[in-house]
């Protein structure tokens, strides 16, 4: 069997071209802007990329962008004043605070300042309760793209078995969350699992969130099951220089999977996308507008 490739790259893209066609919406019917604020604080390099990304990916769907750039050297303080400032302005409707922060401030404590409502990352303790309890919530951004690429390919998710490879709390545990609110059996795998090929082995579906280079072997995957591969790892190649790889070995896996994600172009840009679609879902919220259909969980 050859695996069927699912595109994230084109999958994100049709995400975009939605919010954007709900952004022209808003701005005609309702005279509304979603604007978005995210704050780096510091010069992290790969920090760096993904907030520019974000700012003009934000804008090429016509949101408002607003980007804060603060001082490796910025209180704690200083940037908690920020955020309440952002909490209170009304042409805010999603808030991100780039991760990680430095080491001299407690990022649970900024994560958890955030309005839970202008919450984009779906990181707040409130909404981890929410979603864990299955009610309306803000979703984080990479669970979220992955359940929504499982939709597109399966449909109906129910009875089928999952298993997530991780129980980090901004991948694997939202993802085992989502997964049983769409009705599967979910085992949530980790680094003390025992016999964990035969534990993905049984597995219809497989979330690979380990961040270890392609440590997923073809021979772990059950005949036609469906592989995402979260993993972002970076390689070095044979010839010199280096490349992006997941945590599944994507050529032995895709010959046994009946559909697999690839890395780069599957998990990746969906984040963003989804992104971009929370803070779509929290300004309709935020001004009692019925929701964007099929752009949350
Ligand atoms: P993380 O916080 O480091 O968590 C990794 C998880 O994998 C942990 O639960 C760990 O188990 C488990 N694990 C590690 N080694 C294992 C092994 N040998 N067998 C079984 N489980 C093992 O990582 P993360 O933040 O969730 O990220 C995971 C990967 O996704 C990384 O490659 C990251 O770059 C990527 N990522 C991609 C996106 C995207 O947009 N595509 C977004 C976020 C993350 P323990 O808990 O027992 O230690």
């Amino acid at each position: 069997m050859t695996a069927q490739i699912i595109d994230g790259k084109a999958f994100a893209a049709t995400v975009r071209a939605q919010v954007a066609e709900q952004v022209t919406r808003l701005k005609a019917d309702h005279d509304i802007t979603p604007g978005l604020a995210v704050v780096l604080v510091g010069e992290d390099p790969a920090s760096q990329v993904y907030v520019r990304s974000k700012g003009k990916m934000t804008t090429e769907v016509g949101m408002a962008s607003f980007e804060h750039k603060l001082d490796v050297d910025t209180s704690e303080e200083e940037l908690l004043a920020l955020i309440e400032k952002l909490n209170n302005d009304p042409a805010v409707h999603g808030i991100l605070v780039q991760l990680p922060l430095p080491s001299h401030m407690n990022s649970d404590l900024v994560i958890n300042a955030i309005n839970p409502a202008k919450d984009a990352d779906g990181f707040h303790i409130s909404n981890v309760g929410l979603l864990g309890t299955g009610q309306k919530s803000m979703v984080p951004c990479t669970p979220l793209g992955c359940l929504m690429m499982l939709r597109d390919h399966h449909g109906s998710l129910s009875g089928m078995n999952a298993v997530v490879l991780g129980r980090s709390n901004i991948v694997g545990k939202p993802m085992a969350q989502l997964l049983l609110g769409d009705s599967c059996t979910v085992t949530i795998a980790h680094s003390r699992t025992k016999d964990l090929p035969d534990v993905v082995r049984g597995a219809d579906i497989v979330v690979a969130a380990v961040g270890r280079p392609q440590m997923v072997p073809g021979d772990w995957i059950k005949p036609g099951a469906t592989v995402i591969d979260v993993g972002i790892n970076r390689i070095d190649k044979p010839e010199g220089g280096t490349r992006l790889v997941g945590d599944v070995d994507f050529d032995s896996c895709a010959a046994v999977a009946g559909a697999i994600t690839p890395v780069p172009g599957g998990v990746g840009p969906m984040t963003i996308a989804c992104l971009l679609a929370n803070t779509l879902t929290a300004c309709c919220r935020a001004n009692g507008l019925p929701e964007p259909e099929g752009l949350t969980a």
